[in-house]
């Protein structure tokens, strides 16, 4: 048997951290390099395929990772860094909010959302100078809490994680970023009637549909199936695309044939319009 497939070679500018994988959902080792894929013959590099890419958040898990050609890296380093500044000067000024293509988009939010990109693509010592800011500044102890929660996870101190994230719920409900870190800190470590507690309190004050989500997955995995088939019927009347992509439908689906109950079709939900 001849075995041949292909991966990428020459890895540089490696940089560990800890993430949750978007794929398989473990929280664990992640890593970022650069590198070029080559088909192999009994891994033997012998056909290069395609240019340099940068390869960012490989699970240590199940393998998987995202990628995207090396010459984007630095328009898109680039883009995450000016949405992240902008945000943090409007916090620094006192602002919630800052325009994102003429809407008004949470602050917090928009740094949360770029961190895990900008850790991958080497900017470490950014996101510590980002965190140390916003410590410095008694009016954003929200932001702060909320980023030095995920600088934590980051680093794999998730009791340390856990408690900016507690803190920052305290403050405010204004954003759902550090409700859906501690569930996600909670499913990682099995502590199912935290979460639960979690998002119950958000849910109450929320209108966020993929909190709903979140509460599926969780009552999925504590065994609540009653309780994830009601979750995720509110999920789809809050967003009914949802309920056409298939993988989420499908444990919708599964979930029913475990309550001997009909699952209702996508279309009850609402009109498709893409996901
Ligand atoms: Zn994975």
């Amino acid at each position: 048997m001849i075995i041949y497939g292909s991966r990428v070679y020459g890895k540089k500018d490696l940089i560990a951290y800890f993430g949750t994988c978007e794929k398989c959902g473990v929280y664990g080792p992640q890593r970022s390099y650069s590198g070029r894929r080559w088909g192999h013959v009994y891994w033997l590099p012998l056909i290069p395929m395609g240019g340099k890419l940068q390869i960012f958040h490989e699970c240590k898990s199940c393998k998987q990772a995202h990628s995207l050609p090396f010459s984007d890296v630095e328009s898109t380093r680039a883009r995450f860094k000016g949405a992240t500044d902008r945000a943090l000067a409007a916090l620094l000024a006192g602002r919630n909010t800052v325009d994102v293509d003429g809407q008004p988009a949470d602050c917090v939010n928009e740094i949360g959302g770029a961190l895990d990109i900008l850790l991958a693509f080497g900017e470490r010592n950014y996101i510590k100078l980002l965190v140390a800011a916003l410590r410095q500044q008694p009016n954003c102890e929200y932001a702060h809490r909320v980023c030095e929660g995920l600088w934590a996870e980051f680093e794999g101190d998730l009791e340390f994680a856990e408690e900016h994230f507690r803190s920052a719920l305290r403050i405010s409900n204004r954003s759902t970023l550090p409700a859906a870190s501690l569930v996600r800190l909670y499913m990682h470590g099995k502590k199912y009637d935290a979460a639960e507690a979690v998002l119950e309190k958000v849910l109450a004050v929320s209108e966020d549909a993929g909190l709903l989500g979140l509460q599926a997955r969780v009552r999925t995995l504590s065994g609540d199936t009653e309780g994830a088939v009601i979750s995720y019927e509110a999920f789809f009347r809050a967003l009914p695309e949802a309920a056409f992509n298939k993988g989420i439908y499908k444990d919708y689906r599964k979930l029913c044939g475990k309550t001997r109950r009909e699952p209702l079709p996508p279309e009850s939900f609402g009109p498709q319009v893409p996901y």
